[in-house]
């Protein structure tokens, strides 16, 4: 009979232990498993919900929670942080089916044991949990309490303390919150106060190195893999330099640049070609940048760029700099590689950020479509009036002394201009009369009031080429800066009543566009336009000058201007000969139809001179 009881005391005790020995090598499974969650970056959410889940499934608790020790406006309360799937949490949720059980406040009660493990910094137990229950969630019912009880068999409650360490000694460690477990056991042993204090201290390592990570994080700038500043850095930077934008009216623009076929790169020689792929187009966009530039990497393979100060027309041309560079760097293996570039403009395309990303987003995405390593720039105008960019564009061009005018002409057009409101009906007036004013300041035979019939020609003729409003108001503007160069050309040259000089003629011809351009360039608002001046001399069959377009290459503004010019000239008196009669001009116009204007383009301005003439 001895013997039989010692047996049965032994194998008793052998059933302990090995118990013990499983727990505490699940103990050590789990640990490894947090381990590894803690040496990745992932969020600290997931950490806490591997380990929660862990102690449900290994260490045979019901139900395991985290919560959080929250402040707002009306005090303290702890918030479910992370929770195991389990039939506790279920049946809450069943219960409460309007709101998350993570969105719940359970009130911080200086009695309720979760408030009392904090305050006292050490382990609470209870098996009133019925209490307990109540004390999480107001207003149950007892009967869905008891039933909660019944089925998931919890017979104990345990809350662990859990504290954020702080790093300077003399702070006190912060009260993250409570380790919340729902225990089948009544009784609480020594050893499962042991393992739940290493779990608990795993988890508070956790906490610590998340909110580390967290401020290392905050603090970083740079991206480790290419030295290019990080996203964050850039984000603060572009909010920053759009106030400034918006406050001293400058613009700056956005590079938005894609690695072409990165995929491939990858697929054929490998991730870590890839990689140099994209250190190699990091090191171009730090050479390139100007020391206030900010280039950064903004994803995997996604770059920007922000120039502070400027405008689309410059950008462009940084851009295709960058591009070219890219290009012409041939890498290790792979050989050359390419990218493909949007520029968008604060001011010029959007006053708002977003919308200024997205803008240099999606020109990134047309110079793709369009065949890669290509820069495009933002098809998006900005919603502005014509007669305010002229306006806008004339000022600059008299108070930057862009032109030489007399000073108290300079004066008189800038008052003009100045009183303009752009609602206002006579806004076109004035920009009418201050284009006869200049032209008239270097042709004195120039009369006043061609501005506006020549612009009115010009927009029924663009109507009845089904041309687009926006391009409509493009025009308007071209029209009456086209022949602003001509202010660099002598005064004799317009009187004169003889034949003009070869030399004199290549004077009239190529000169006054490139003034136009020169004096055009610096102004931002209206670069598009630009084109339009720059062709408009330029023939249908190719004849015309600087002689480098023809046919529909021509942009049909510039054909536009020129035809409406030529109608316009041959109408009126000139030094040298009389003004002909409508009849001879849209004859002459007629016979150039196919060589100086495409046919479609005279058929349509036909009808429209003889309808003004009845
Ligand atoms: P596309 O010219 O249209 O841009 O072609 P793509 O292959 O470059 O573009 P896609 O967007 O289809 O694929 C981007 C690829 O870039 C997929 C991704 O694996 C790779 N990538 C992203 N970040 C990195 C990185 O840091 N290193 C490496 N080696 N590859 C990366
Ligand atoms: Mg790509």
């Amino acid at each position: 009979m001895d013997v039989y009881k010692r047996n049965i005391e032994l194998e008793n005790e052998i059933k302990e232990k090995t118990e013990e020995l499983n727990k505490a090598n699940n103990t050590m499974l789990t640990m490894s498993s947090i381990w590894d969650m803690m040496n990745s970056s992932e969020p600290l959410t997931n950490v806490l919900d591997t380990i929660v889940n862990s102690l449900q499934s290994h260490m045979g608790y019901i139900n395991t929670l985290v919560l959080t020790k929250e402040l707002d406006e009306n005090g303290h309360y702890f918030l479910v942080k992370s929770h195991s799937d389990s039939k506790v949490i279920s049946k809450f949720q069943e219960n409460n089916k309007l709101m998350s059980i993570k969105e719940f406040h359970i009130p911080y009660n200086e009695n309720f044991i979760l408030a009392q493990a904090l305050k006292e910094h050490k382990i609470q137990t209870s098996t009133d949990i019925t209490n307990v229950l109540h004390g999480v969630m107001s207003g149950l019912s007892h009967e869905f309490v008891q039933e909660v009880i019944r089925t998931t068999k919890s017979k104990s409650i345990i809350v662990v303390p859990l504290y954020r360490k702080q790093n300077e000694s003399y702070i006190k460690d912060f009260e993250f919150g409570c380790l919340m477990v729902f225990s089948e056991r009544s009784d609480v042993a020594n050893t499962e106060i042991n393992f739940l204090t290493v779990f608990a201290n795993q988890i508070e390592l956790a906490i610590t190195i998340a909110a580390l990570f967290e401020e290392v994080r905050k603090q970083a700038v740079t991206d480790p893999l290419t030295g290019l500043y990080n996203r964050r850095y850039f984000e603060e930077n572009i909010n920053r330099e759009a106030e400034r934008a918006l406050r001293l009216g400058q613009p700056f623009s956005l590079v938005s640049l894609d690695l072409d076929h990165l995929k491939t790169i990858n697929d054929t020689y490998g991730h870590q070609y890839g990689d140099v792929a994209i250190k190699t187009i990091s090191d171009v966009l730090k050479q390139k940048a100007r020391s206030i530039d900010i280039p950064a990497r903004i994803g995997g393979e996604e770059f920007n760029v922000l120039l502070p100060g400027v405008d689309s027309y410059g950008a462009m041309m940084a851009a295709e700099r960058i591009r070219a560079a890219i290009e012409a760097t041939p890498l290790e293996k792979i050989g050359n590689v390419t990218a493909s570039i949007g520029v968008a403009t604060f001011l010029e395309h959007s006053k708002n950020v977003f919308e200024l990303t997205e803008l240099a987003d999606q020109a990134m995405y047309q110079a793709k479509i369009n065949g890669r390593n290509q820069v495009k720039m933002s098809q998006k105008q900005k919603e502005v009036n014509w007669q305010k960019v002229a306006v806008n564009a004339f000022l600059d061009i008299i108070s930057k002394q862009r032109v030489q005018i007399p000073p108290d002409l300079a004066g008189d057009i800038t008052a003009r201009l100045s009183s303009v409101s752009i609602q206002d009906k006579d806004a076109k007036e004035v920009i009418y009369s201050v284009v006869d004013i200049i032209t008239q300041s270097y042709n004195s035979t120039y009369q006043s009031g061609f501005t506006k019939s020549k612009l009115m020609l010009a927009v029924k003729l663009a109507k009845a080429m089904n041309m687009k409003n926006i391009e409509i108001d493009k025009l308007k503007i071209a029209i009456l800066l086209y022949d602003i160069g001509n202010i660099m050309i002598p005064e004799n040259i317009f009187r004169k009543e003889d034949a003009l000089t070869e030399e004199e003629k290549e004077l009239i011809k190529s000169h006054p566009v490139i003034a136009a351009r020169d004096i055009l360039k610096p102004i931002s608002s209206i670069q598009d336009i630009i084109p339009i001046i720059e062709k408009h001399h330029e023939n249908w069959d190719g004849s015309g000058y600087p002689g480098n377009a023809s046919g529909k290459d021509i942009p049909l503004g510039s054909q536009i201007i020129l035809l409406v010019d030529a109608y316009y000239a041959l109408t009126q008196d000139r030094p040298y000969r009389k003004a002909f009669d409508i009849e001879k001009a849209v004859e002459i116009i007629q016979q150039g139809a196919g060589i100086k204007w495409s046919v479609e383009l005279v058929d349509k301005f036909i009808p429209l001179v003889k309808h003004e003439t009845e």
